[in-house]
C-alpha cells in the first residue's frame, strides 16, 4: 500500500512511528512542511524535517521531542561568548552538524530535496522524506509591537515569545510563488491513501496545503484522505496550536478543524473518545467521523490510532 503523509514536526513524527509500526509493509513518503525553516548563523535549519529524520532515524531527544540526543552546546556557549545572537534557539552541537551540511549541499548548487535525501542516507527514517518544496517559503506572524503591527518569523513569534501575543495573520511568505518539489505530485497521484496526522493544521499542514498545486493533487487524486485531530477536548495536546487558529479565524475544537480543512479535502476524521459529541458535527460537515483514543503515549497506542485511520480510509473507499 502507497500511504503519503502531510506531516510538521513533532506530532507528525510520532505519528509516523506509529504508521511503521502499524503498517510496516506500506510504501510512505511523507511530505515536510518548509514553513517552519531559519536561517540562523548563517546555517539553513529545518525544524519539521530534521525531527522527522531524527525521530525515525533513532537520533532524537525523546523527552523534548526536538533536537539529538546526548545533546551538548559548546558552540552555542561559545557564539553567546562573541555576543552573536539568537540565543532565544537552541541548536545543540550534534545538530549543527546537519545544518552544516545542508548548507553546504545547498550552497554547492544541490536543491533541498537533494540535500533531505543525502541527510537521510544516514538516518535511513523508512520512509521517502520530502521537503513540500525546494523553494524558500517562511511563515511570518503579524503581531503588535510597542503599538505597531509588525511581521515577525514564525520562530520568533513560537519560540521567543511562546505565541504570548496575539497572531493577527500567519503568512507562509513565498508559498504562492513555490513548486512542489520533485516528486511530490507523483506520490499524491500514485497514493492509495492520504493521512493528515495530528499536526498544526496552519502552520504545518495548513503551509503545506498552500503551495499551489498540492492541495488540487490531493482533492483530485481521488483516493480516500483521512485526518486525525490534532485537538482533544478543545486545547491542542501540546504546544499552541490554539494560538494560530484564532489568527485564522478557526475555534479550538476537533470539530472546527475538520470544518477548516474541509469536506472537499477530507473524507474521514477521527477525534479522540472525550469529543464523541462532535461525530454528529463532523459528519453532519459531509466528512465521516470516528471517536477513538487519540494519545501518541507510546508507539503501541499510536499504531492503534494508524490502524483506525486507515480502517475508516477503507469505509469511505467502500
Ligand atoms: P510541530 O511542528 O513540532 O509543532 O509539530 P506538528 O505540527 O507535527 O504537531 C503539533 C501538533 O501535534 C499540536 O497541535 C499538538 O496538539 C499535536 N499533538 C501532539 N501530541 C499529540 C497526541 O498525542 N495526540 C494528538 N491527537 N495530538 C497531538
Ligand atoms: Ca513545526
Amino acid at each position: 500500500m502507497r500511504i503519503v503523509v502531510l506531516a510538521g514536526g513533532i506530532g507528525g513524527a510520532r505519528f509516523l512511528r506509529g504508521l511503521k509500526a502499524a503498517a510496516p509493509d506500506a510504501d510512505v513518503t511523507v511530505i515536510g512542511n518548509t514553513g517552519d525553516d531559519i536561517h540562523l548563523f548563517g546555517l539553513k535549519v529545518c525544524p519539521d524535517l530534521d525531527t522527522v529524520m531524527y525521530t525515525l532515524g533513532g537520533g532524537i531527544n525523546e523527552e523534548q521531542g526536538w533536537g539529538r540526543t546526548d545533546e551538548t552546546f559548546r558552540v552555542k556557549e561559545e557564539l553567546a561568548a562573541y555576543g552573536v545572537g539568537p540565543d532565544w534557539f537552541g541548536l545543540g552541537d550534534r545538530d549543527f552538524a546537519t545544518h552544516i551540511v545542508r548548507t553546504q549541499m545547498l550552497s554547492a548548487g544541490y536543491p533541498l530535496s537533494a540535500v533531505t535525501e543525502a541527510l537521510c542516507a544516514r538516518w535511513k527514517p523508512g520512509v521517502r522524506l520530502l521537503p513540500m518544496s525546494d523553494d524558500r517559503v517562511e511563515t511570518h506572524v503579524a503581531v503588535d509591537d510597542e503599538g505597531e503591527r509588525r511581521a515577525i518569523h514564525f520562530q520568533e513569534y513560537w519560540v521567543r515569545l511562546r505565541a504570548s501575543v496575539p497572531a493577527h495573520a500567519v503568512v507562509p511568505v513565498g508559498a504562492d510563488q513555490a513548486k512542489p518539489a520533485p516528486g511530490v505530485l507523483e506520490a499524491i497521484a500514485e497514493a492509495d491513501v492520504v493521512l493528515f496526522p495530528p499536526s498544526n493544521p496552519v502552520v504545518s499542514i495548513g503551509t503545506i496545503l498552500a503551495v499551489p498545486g498540492i492541495r488540487e493533487a490531493i482533492a483530485d487524486a481521488g483516493v480516500p484522505v483521512v485526518g486525525l485531530s490534532p485537538i482533544v477536548g478543545d486545547a491542542p495536546v501540546r504546544g499552541m496550536a490554539d494560538k494560530v487558529l484564532a489568527a485564522v479565524g478557526v475555534e479550538s475544537t476537533a470539530a472546527a478543524v475538520a470544518q477548516h480543512y474541509g469536506s472537499g479535502l477530507l473524507d474521514g476524521w477521527l477525534v479522540d473518545s472525550v469529543d464523541e459529541a462532535a461525530v454528529a458535527e463532523v459528519e453532519a460537515a459531509g466528512i465521516r467521523c470516528r471517536a477513538v483514543p487519540l494519545m501518541m503515549t507510546d508507539v503501541d497506542a499510536t499504531a492503534a490510532m494508524v490502524r483506525e485511520a486507515l480502517a475508516l480510509a477503507e469505509e469511505v473507499r467502500a
